[in-house]
């Protein structure tokens, strides 16, 4: 990819999105094309295509999406597959139409089956029952994939989708109800420092079994993606299954191959913060899919592996939250 690609990356402003424009930024890519969601809104389609008519870009990242928590995802499921689809649609289509070189289109692992054998290997798609209480967001996201796979084999793209496990870093979203549970315990543990509570209350059961993955190594993995030689990438991009009969989506899995419980996490985040109280669990909250953990051993053989240990993200994250906000 040269450094003076057009590189539309929607969603600059989001977890992945900023780090992915912090990665591309270090290593010299001058010409990135971004915009706000008041500037370019993704689910009007009109917009989206004059867009990319006046523009041009050459390589999209699509890391817009409207992403929650386990409540978030539960309280406005009409929301989470409405906005994505749309968005998905309009950026999709209109790369497609203006001949963009290579996509990466980002979900995350919620899109395998809730009891999908452990650690989830790509082939795994679309073998099982979906986990209820994020099911809108998956299946918008297992039609983007789809998508890819459908331009690919119909118009010879090259879009590849790639999903990332449970991310932190950086400029999370620390909403109390609607975050991912790393911002939402880093919330919790620093309140609970400040104000000197006896203990802290995670949700759910804490045996639940999470992978984590850090922004920055996540945006590292996708340039490294968008940037691969064709002889490399190429094989990625999985098969005409209609041909073939082999099931290879155009998907990679993006997570460092361990996981631990969240109760293991709550420790750990306690002690990032250095919070000295007890920790509780509130089993009445949702657990959600008894354990997440990808296979990633299609992205070790190009080459890549993630460089952050969950403790220094985790001080990194906390470092970032207290400067951003009124903590
Ligand atoms: P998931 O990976 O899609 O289930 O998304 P989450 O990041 O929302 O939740 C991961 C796990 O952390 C679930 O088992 C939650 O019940 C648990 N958890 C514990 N405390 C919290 C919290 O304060 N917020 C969130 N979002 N999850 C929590």
């Amino acid at each position: 990819m040269d450094r003076s690609a057009r590189i539309f990356v929607a969603g600059h402003r989001g977890l992945v999105g900023s780090a992915i424009v912090r990665q591309l930024q270090a290593r010299g890519y001058g010409n990135l094309l971004l915009r706000t969601h008041a500037e370019l809104d993704l689910t009007d389609g009109p917009a989206v295509q004059a867009f990319f008519q006046e523009h041009k870009p050459e390589y999209v990242v699509l890391a817009a999406a409207k992403v929650g928590g386990i409540i978030a995802n539960s309280t406005y499921p009409a929301d989470f597959i409405r906005i994505n689809l749309a968005i998905q649609l309009n950026v999709i289509h209109n790369a497609y139409q203006n001949g963009v070189k290579r996509l990466l289109f980002l979900g995350s692992s919620c899109i395998y089956p809730r009891l999908a054998p452990q650690p989830m290997r790509e082939e795994h798609l679309l073998t099982g029952a979906l986990e209820p209480t994020n099911r809108p967001y998956a299946l918008a996201k297992i039609s983007g994939i789809e998508m890819c796979w459908s331009y690919n084999r119909q118009y010879g793209t090259r879009y590849l989708a790639v999903m990332p496990t449970n991310l932190y870093g950086p400029g999370d979203n620390y909403h109390p109800q609607d975050s991912h549970v790393i911002p939402a315990l880093i919330r919790k543990f620093h309140e609970a420092k400040v104000s000197d509570a006896p203990s802290v209350t995670v949700w759910g059961t804490g045996g639940p079994r999470r992978e984590f993955l850090y922004s920055d190594d996540m945006a590292e993995a996708c340039v490294h993606l968008l940037s691969l030689d064709e002889q490399r990438y190429e094989p990625l991009l999985g098969s005409d299954d209609t041909k073939t009969g082999r099931f290879e989506p155009p998907l990679v899995n993006i997570g460092i191959g361990s996981d631990i419980t969240i109760r293991e996490l709550a420790e750990l985040v306690r002690d990032a913060v250095g919070y000295t109280g007890d920790i509780a669990f509130d089993a009445g909250k949702p657990d959600g899919s008894p354990q997440k953990l990808l296979d990633i051993s299609r992205l070790r053989a190009t080459g890549w592996r993630a460089r952050t240990g969950l403790p220094e993200g985790l001080r990194l994250a906390y470092a970032d939250a207290k400067t951003r906000l009124s903590l």
